[in-house]
């Protein structure tokens, strides 16, 4: 028995309860509900979350603030009223013998069970049987009914809003059930004007946080959502589920229309998830791997610890070299905004180009700058004519990838592709955009 009891103490990893620690776990989670979202914006790469962070709902968080008050026997602030009716509530609740419990911080299936009088062995039998109960979530819900000898006889797990799994006891354990909630799913139109950043916009016009994010990243190719002036309009078509009355729960985004000044972009989900434009080409736009129309030899490789030829200490190469004479043409390897076009001691003279929200690329030691600062290129544009500037030991072209602020090997680095839907695909894409179009009128 007591090998059993140590045995789920070290699977459950039951934490010790005090007041001072719930109080500190509440900042936390308030901390990380906070924390949780952030807009995809192009200047700050967007980490996805962390597996070990909890999304809580605003619903959740209300809930665990009244829970955690609970434990500290701190009398509720609220209406008399409501007291009763939320104690008639618990007192129908234990009369009928159920019992009622919202995990909380440390809460493990053992400690909440044992805490109400269940024996051991029922819920060593049914953890065994379900080890997926070993991952109880702060703010699911748990209840549970005894037999009139004090045993485990349902257990019931709300996990989500639409998923509910039920443990009823039978002859030699227990037995699982699985309900998932299908809601309704109905087409909305969203339509606004930009005033302050498009996130805002977006969001005051009724967009959800994740549909201003697919929005974003689809049109990322297209356009600067941060050159958007106030007054740009935009529509949205997004199909929205209805879940036990309550709306928004789910919501997919079918397509956008965004026009600044006289300039009308689109973007549709196809049924593969991705977006494209209006005639089923991509939005992505693909990137070459080599940045002159022939290809030359590799002179010195992406090296995160090279030993500098000139300086002679261990400085990252953070690009790759190519064997290029004097005044080979250099390229754009995709579409993008110049970023810097200029002279400097080490680089010589260079030029960056910024792609969509993540990428960068860079062209070093330069013999002539043929692009200025802020202007828009194309994949293939001539950007340059190669040289021997700056610091560098001989007629080369250094050429860099950056992706999120962090430079990659630019010869096996993963680089956007063009993607196009053909055949089929393309016709039932085509005969979607065909229905969606007309309901994206602008006011
Ligand atoms: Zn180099």
């Amino acid at each position: 028995m007591q090998l059993i009891a140590s045995t789920f103490a070290l699977a459950f990893n039951h934490l010790p309860r005090s007041q001072f620690f719930i109080l500190g776990s509440l900042t936390i989670v308030v901390t990380l509900a906070v924390a949780f979202w952030r807009p995809y914006v192009c200047a700050t790469v967007v980490a996805p979350p962390a597996n070990s962070v909890i999304p809580l709902e605003d619903y959740h968080l209300s809930k665990l603030i009244a829970e955690t008050n609970k434990n500290l026997e701190k009398p509720p602030d609220i209406d008399a009223d409501l007291t009763k009716n939320k104690l008639n509530e618990l007192i129908a609740g234990e009369a009928a013998g159920v019992h009622e419990y919202l995990v909380s911080t440390g809460d493990t299936l053992i400690s909440l069970l044992t805490q109400d009088g269940i024996g051991i062995d029922d819920i060593t039998v049914l953890a065994q049987s379900y080890p997926t109960l070993r991952n109880l979530k702060i703010g699911q819900s748990l209840s549970w009914r005894k037999t009139a000898d004090g045993d485990l006889q349902r257990l019931t797990w709300n996990i989500s809003s639409r998923e509910t799994r039920t443990y009823d006891r039978i002859e030699d354990g227990f037995q699982e059930s699985i309900t998932n909630l299908t809601g309704e799913w109905r087409n909305t139109i969203f339509t606004g004007k930009i005033n302050g950043s498009f996130v805002t916009s977006a969001r005051a016009a009724g967009l959800t946080r994740s549909d201003v994010n697919t929005v974003i990243k689809a049109l990322q190719w297209q356009l600067d959502f941060r050159k958007l002036r106030k007054g740009d309009q935009f529509v949205v078509l997004a199909s929205r589920e209805t879940l036990n009355n309550k709306k928004n729960t789910q919501s997919q985004l079918l397509g956008v229309r965004l026009r600044t000044g006289s300039k009308d972009y689109y973007a549709f989900r196809a049924d593969d998830g991705k977006f494209y434009n209006r005639d089923a080409s991509g939005l992505v736009s693909g990137f070459m791997r080599f940045p002159t129309m022939k290809r030359f030899r590799v002179s010195s490789n992406f090296n995160p610890r090279r030993l500098n030829p000139i300086t002679g200490r261990i400085t990252p190469h953070r690009g790759v070299d190519f064997a290029v004479p004097v005044g080979t043409p250099v390229l754009a390897v995709g579409d993008g905004g110049v970023l810097v076009s200029k002279r400097d001691i080490a680089a010589g003279n260079y030029v960056a180009i910024r792609h969509g929200c993540q990428y960068m690329t860079r062209y070093m030691h330069l013999k002539k700058l043929l692009v200025k600062q802020g202007q828009k290129v194309k994949r293939g544009d001539r950007i340059a004519l190669s040289g021997n500037t700056g610091r560098s030991s001989g007629p080369h072209l250094h050429f860099e990838v950056w992706i999120n602020q962090q430079a990659v090997n630019p010869l096996t680095t993963k680089l956007p592709r063009t993607e196009e839907l053909t055949g089929s695909d393309r016709m039932e894409y085509i005969a979607q955009v065909k229905k969606i179009l007309p309901q994206l009128q602008l006011n």
